[in-house]
């Protein structure tokens, strides 16, 4: 099997690590994907990771909070999950560097752009913690942000359903799945693919998104193998 692409951004919710629990981290579940993850580095794809942090907080959903403070312990959250994804890499045997864009330099390389570039060279997978390192943005406008800095070919959004429809399967038994999709149709029908400023940024920089589900997390192979899965977003 051959890869389709040559450099990848991976956007992982928090929730994908959670597994039954919901919360927290799911060591055995972090390592399932680990393990994918590190098959389509062994064919040498260049990978970049951006990981969410909702397993643990939410800056939205924080009540009577300061925004800005709950969207900090948000972005501190992503942190704890990009070390946690990098132990589990580690293990495996994988090169690997976390760079986060709130400086934390006991703990992480802080987020350089060419420096992360040359780790993907290098064949080192590269994790982005901290989001895009503000406020009231989302980890999927910081996997946006990223394809774009470091020109990756496509984000794989990884979710828990197998792409995009046109209302909820999980409520609506007749709702219609997409193959593929433009960003307008994101942006205007307001599908729940992504936030608006993260598919707006997709669109101006003709990135692709494919959406597709990680419950086997062997479907990370799939997808950069070139298998028909989930859906695409693109122009
Ligand atoms: N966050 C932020 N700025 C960013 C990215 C994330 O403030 O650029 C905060 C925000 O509070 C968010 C939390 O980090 O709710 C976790 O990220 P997200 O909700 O995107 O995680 P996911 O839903 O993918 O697990």
């Amino acid at each position: 099997m051959k890869p389709i692409y040559k450099r990848i951004l991976l956007k992982l919710s928090g929730e994908a690590l959670a597994g039954q629990q919901k919360m927290g981290l799911d060591y055995d579940v972090v390592l399932d994907i680990c393990k994918a993850v590190k098959e389509i580095a062994d064919m040498g794809v260049e990978v970049g990771i951006v990981v969410g942090g909702g397993n643990f907080w939410r800056g939205r959903s924080s009540g009577k909070m300061d925004r800005t403070r709950a969207d900090h312990m948000g972005m501190l959250a992503t942190a704890i999950n990009a070390l946690g994804l990098a132990d589990a890499l580690e293990q495996l045997g994988v090169d690997v560097r976390v760079q986060t864009a709130i400086s934390m330099q006991q703990v992480a390389e802080p987020y350089i752009r060419n420096r992360a570039v040359r780790h993907l060279e290098k064949g080192r997978v590269v994790i982005f913690g901290c989001g895009t390192g503000n406020p009231f943005f989302s980890t999927d406008t910081a996997a946006a942000l990223r394809a774009a800095e470091i020109d990756a070919d496509v984000i794989l959004k990884a979710t828990n359903v197998d792409g995009v429809y046109d209302s909820d399967p999980r409520d609506n038994p007749d709702a219609q799945k997409f193959d593929t999709l433009t960003y307008l149709d994101v942006l205007n029908k307001e599908l729940q693919v992504m936030d608006s400023t993260a598919a707006s940024l997709c669109k101006d920089n003709s990135i692709p998104i494919l959406v597709f589900n990680l419950d086997n997390p062997e479907n990370i192979v799939s997808v950069v193998t070139g298998q028909n899965l989930g859906t695409i977003v693109k122009e």
